[in-house]
Order: C-alpha cells, then sequence, then structure tokens
C-alpha cells in the first residue's frame, strides 16, 4: 500500500493522515469543509514541531511529511487511485453509510474500506457496500500520533486477508494492532464510556466538583488524565453518539448518557474542539476549572 485517503481532517482525521504521511504513504485528506482541512493540516505542522523540538524528527522530516498530503473537498477527486480509503468523519450512521456507498461506486475494486468509528457497526456499515470482505474498523486512539493502539474490528464479512493486511499496515506505522469482534462499542469505549459516563453522573449527582473527580482518578487509580478531560478530549457530542450507539444496541440502561452530558452537547459544549467542555479551554488552552458550575 503507497497511496491513503484520509476521509474527514477533524480530531481523529488529521492525526491518522499525519501518521501516514510520517511514514512515507501519499496521503490525500479530503474533508467537506475546508476550514477543517485548514485547521487539520495547521494542527499537524503545530504536532511536527512540537517534535522537532523533542528531537524526534528533524525539520527536513517535517518538511517531507507535509509534502505527502494533498486535500481535497470533493471526495471523488481525493479517493480515485487509492490502495486504502480510512474514513475518520462525523460519528453519524446515515453519514458513514452515505461516504460507504459512495466509495463503493467511485473506488477501484481492489481498494480496502477501512472506518475509524468509536462504536458504530462495521457490518451495518460494509453492508452498504458490494465488498464487504474489504471493509474493517481501524480504529486509532487520540491523540494519533502519539497513542500506540489500533483496535482492529472485524466486520461479520471481514476477510483473512483483509484483516491480516491492515494488522500488518498498522506495524507499519509503529503502533500495536489489537482484533476484536463487532459488538457495539468493540471493546474500547465498552469500557471507557460507562466509565466517562459514571464520571458525568458522579458530578451531576453533586458529588463532587469537576477538580476533584479527576484527581481521585489521576491520583487515586494513576490514569494520565481524568476522566472528564477526557471527554473534553474525545469530545463530547463524540462520548454521546458512542453512548447512544451501545445503548440502542445493547437496550441495557446502564449506558443511557447522562442528562448533563446531553445538555452539555445541546449547548454546543463540545470540550477542547469548542473552546469549553468541562474545563475552559477559550483563553489560554490550558484546562481551567469551571468553578463547580454543575456541583
Ligand atoms: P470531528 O468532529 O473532530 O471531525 C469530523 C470531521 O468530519 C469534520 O471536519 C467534518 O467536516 C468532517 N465530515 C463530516 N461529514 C463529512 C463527509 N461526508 N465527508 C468528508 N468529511 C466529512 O470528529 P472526530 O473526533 O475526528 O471523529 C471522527 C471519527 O473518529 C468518528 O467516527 C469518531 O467516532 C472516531 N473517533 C474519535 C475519537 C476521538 O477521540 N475524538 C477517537 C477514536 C475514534
Amino acid at each position: 500500500m503507497k497511496t491513503i485517503a484520509v476521509i474527514g481532517a477533524g480530531t481523529m482525521g488529521n492525526g491518522i493522515a499525519h501518521v501516514f504521511a510520517q511514514n512515507g504513504f501519499q496521503v490525500n485528506l479530503i474533508d467537506i469543509a475546508q476550514t477543517s482541512l485548514d485547521i487539520g493540516l495547521a494542527n499537524i505542522a503545530k504536532n511536527l514541531d512540537r517534535m522537532i523540538v523533542k528531537e524526534k524528527i528533524s525539520a527536513v522530516d517535517k518538511e517531507n511529511t507535509l509534502d505527502n498530503i494533498t486535500t481535497f473537498t470533493v471526495l471523488k477527486e481525493g479517493v480515485a487511485q487509492v490502495d486504502l480509503v480510512v474514513e475518520a468523519a462525523t460519528e453519524n450512521l446515515d453519514i458513514k453509510l452515505g461516504i460507504f456507498k459512495e466509495l463503493d461506486e467511485i473506488c477501484d475494486a481492489k481498494t480496502l474500506l477501512a472506518t475509524n468509528t468509536s462504536s458504530i457497526s462495521i457490518t451495518q456499515i460494509a453492508a452498504a457496500t458490494n465488498r464487504p470482505e474489504k471493509v474493517i474498523g481501524m480504529h486509532f486512539m487520540n491523540p494519533v500520533p502519539i497513542m500506540k493502539l489500533v483496535e482492529i474490528i472485524r466486520g461479520y464479512s471481514t476477510s483473512d486477508d483483509v484483516t491480516q493486511s491492515i494488522m500488518d499496515l498498522s506495524v507499519k506505522l509503529g503502533k500495536t494492532p489489537t482484533e476484536v469482534n463487532d459488538y457495539p462499542g468493540f471493546v474500547a469505549n465498552r469500557i471507557l464510556m460507562p466509565m466517562i459516563n459514571e464520571a458525568i453522573e458522579t458530578l451531576y449527582n453533586a458529588v463532587a466538583g469537576v477538580q476533584e473527580i479527576d484527581t481521585v482518578m489521576k491520583l487515586g487509580m494513576a490514569h494520565p488524565m481524568g476522566p472528564l478531560q477526557l471527554a473534553d478530549f474525545i469530545g463530547l457530542d463524540v462520548c454521546l453518539s458512542i453512548l447512544k450507539v451501545m445503548y440502542n444496541g445493547f437496550k441495557n440502561p446502564k449506558y443511557a448518557p447522562c442528562p448533563l452530558l446531553v445538555n452539555m452537547v445541546m449547548a454546543g459544549k463540545l470540550g477542547v474542539k469548542s473552546g469549553e467542555g468541562f474545563y475552559d479551554y477559550s483563553e489560554s488552552r490550558k484546562a481551567e476549572k469551571v468553578a463547580n458550575q454543575f456541583s
């Protein structure tokens, strides 16, 4: 595989493009919004600068990485003649079904189709195509350039060959792939999201404030980041979508999203990407306590 299309230049898409480009792949980064592409590219450049400061890469490596990325706003132009598509668009079933239907019509028959979905059924996405054996989940973790895990999700029809090539490809990116089966939330979010939801519920029930809940989990459980801050980094809209998929998929009330999470998403408080979530990122971009607003 040499040429990869990445669909969506948001939180995950720009990280995925970064990692492929840094490892020598030609990357077509596609988004319906030019602003997302601009912000995504600026973010990649900023992250590469950080790596230069830490002496992990040289200035030439940065230029080569950026040279490997071409941006597109028209899907058809960006996916022509690529070996693999990694879809990282908004976590919404209809958007993903629409994209995969179109990809199946316009991509070469040999092109593999991967999705970075956090929770949506790979089997359902694959069923929107005529090549379900070539559709697979390639679930990178945030921030992509740093996190080692790629959760590889086999849909009902994903072939052994395709699974093996995506596992091998992940290793070439310096990642550790782990194969799992296709059930709502897979493994990562089936375990992570109930914890985040419970942290929000604990805040909603005024058991403790934002800082206190995060401090307990950081210092008490050795988590590098508290669950509320992690939710801000993931995006509260993304957390809500994942919980809804698990709630609907298992019909189990333990996955019901906390009403505070629902309200915050409706109010546009999506975390880091909107400038405010459980913490305020608007001015210094440093996590600051929202002074016990919800406690
Ligand atoms: P995001 O909201 O930051 O970015 C989504 C991007 O997709 C936006 O730039 C939007 O303009 C673009 N988009 C929407 N519809 C499109 C279309 N039809 N064609 C092209 N681009 C389109 O979202 P994100 O957090 O990067 O999440 C992307 C995917 O990755 C989701 O499936 C999400 O569940 C998954 N994911 C997210 C995280 C996380 O921590 N945020 C972690 C792992 C996986």
